[in-house]
């Protein structure tokens, strides 16, 4: 029989995209080739208007509010917390969890999912594509949709193949593990709900940062560069100045069969995110922000996109390629324009202007500064639509005061080059 759609990968791309799908009527077929409760290495931070933009959390899956963001260098700190009262910065999950429940919310709308059946290839016809699947016990089958839609994240590339879809190439690497730690040590070294962003970049990265997230009796820890490897991992936690202290006594978790887990996050959007019957959602598009990488609201949000073009195709029975262009018209508008255009700018001057350690000594100087912060607060207070003090004007103009009194005029003349965005890469 033949479906809607069939959608490949049930991470927070796949399972978004089929609950949309799936609640408004249409036959969907939802393929993971995990078991549910795999482990997914990711920090977990759900940052800004995720749980707006795609409803409240269960208690079970939601283990901890934002409060309060913490930037680090080598031998500085400074802390940040929302401007409004009752704000936070977000909420942090553990990705089995989370994962879990979007995918039994998928089932729940009616979505037909099978775990541990593997998509390997598939066949576009004029009136049909054709999805051949092996199960974990080799038994093969092909199901048949009118639409494919590929949310197969970064772990593999084989449908792509098989179609001549593109899969994104460039990508930067992480390294995490999830540490144990006492909720007593967490609360009165991190405050509970914190995450911790860290930048060095000879000490960590050059091209990327360090992370500790704290959630209720455990620490996710990790780092982000072009290129590393655990040992980095390993290193910045047994020695790094303002890193190590933080993580006396804390031991990293056995997950399935290692400590430490290694994964890719992309670098650049796919040139093409459409192709007859076919299109390419989260990751696998590479739709990340490229500042601090995270990807699960674009994730979800190009699902609930990619669903919204399906099912108006489904409605006015038009099938064409012409007609799922609309999805990249929808995304270029919705997540491109207003999120990760600015990120593009600012990786630019955070990891390519070889500035990226004065750019973070001036953030921890602004945020130390209790006069400059007293009244930056008053200020962003009285600005409804500015929700995160880092990202305003004000916060900016006071970043480039900082880099200004410090630093001789042609230094600062080259890095103002960088910071207003001249030459992006
Ligand atoms: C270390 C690390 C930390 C991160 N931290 C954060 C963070 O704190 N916040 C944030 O927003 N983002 C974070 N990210 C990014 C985030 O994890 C991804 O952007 C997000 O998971 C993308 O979701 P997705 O559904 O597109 O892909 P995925 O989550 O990768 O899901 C893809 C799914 O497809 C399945 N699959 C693949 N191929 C097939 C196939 N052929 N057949 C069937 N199933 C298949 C996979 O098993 C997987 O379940 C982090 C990433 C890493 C690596």
């Amino acid at each position: 029989m033949k479906v809607d759609a069939i959608i490949v990968g049930a991470g927070p791309a796949g399972s978004t995209c089929a609950i949309e799908l799936a609640k408004n009527g249409a036959h969907v077929i939802l393929l993971e080739k995990s078991a549910i409760g795999r482990y997914k290495p990711c920090a977990g931070g759900l940052l800004g208007d995720n749980e707006k933009e795609f409803g409240k959390l269960p208690n079970s899956v939601r283990q901890q509010s934002i409060n309060q963001v913490l930037i680090g260098t080598k031998d500085k700190i400074g802390k940040m917390k929302p401007i409004h009262d009752g704000e936070t910065f977000g909420t942090l999950v553990y990705r089995t969890e989370y994962d879990r429940f979007l995918a039994e919310s998928a089932q729940s709308a009616g979505a037909e999912l099978y775990t541990e059946t593997e998509a390997l290839s598939a066949n576009r016809f004029n009136d049909r594509i054709e999805v051949e699947t092996i199960t974990k016990t080799g038994e093969k089958k092909t199901y048949l949709s009118d639409f494919l839609i590929i949310a197969t994240g970064l772990s593999s590339s084989k449908i792509q193949r098989s179609l001549g879809v593109e899969y994104p190439r460039e990508t930067v690497n992480c390294v995490q593990a999830e540490f144990t730690i006492a909720d007593s040590i967490i609360e009165e070294r991190f405050g509970g709900g914190d995450i911790e962003i860290y930048w060095d970049a000879k000490g960590i990265a050059s091209h990327g940062y360090a992370w500790i997230f704290t959630k209720p009796g455990g620490l996710t820890v990790g780092v982000l560069d072009y290129f590393v490897k655990v040992e980095r991992l390993k290193k910045i936690i047994e020695s790094h100045p303002t890193i190590s202290p933080r993580l006396q006594g804390a031991k990293p978790l056995l997950i399935e069969d290692r400590h430490y887990w290694a994964a890719p996050i992309p670098d650049r959007i796919i040139e093409y995110t459409y192709y007859p019957r076919t299109l390419v959602i989260g990751d696998a598009a590479g739709f990340v922000n490229r500042m601090n990488y995270e990807g699960i609201y674009y994730a979800r949000k190009s699902g609930k996109i990619a669903a919204k073009v399906i099912l108006k195709a489904i409605s006015r029975k038009n099938l064409s390629a012409a007609y799922l262009g609309r999805y990249e018209k929808i995304w270029n508008r919705e997540i491109y324009l207003p999120f990760l255009l600015d990120s593009r700018f600012t990786h630019h001057f955070y990891y390519h202007s070889s500035y990226l350690d004065e750019f973070s000594k001036a953030v921890v100087d602004v945020l130390n500064d209790e006069t400059i912060m007293k009244k930056l607060y008053q200020e962003a207070k009285k600005i409804k639509e500015i929700k995160y003090l880092y990202h305003s004007e004000i916060f900016q103009l006071e970043m480039v005061k900082k880099l200004q009194e410090t630093y001789d005029k042609d230094t600062f003349n080259d890095m103002y080059k960088h910071f207003t965005h001249e030459n992006p890469v």
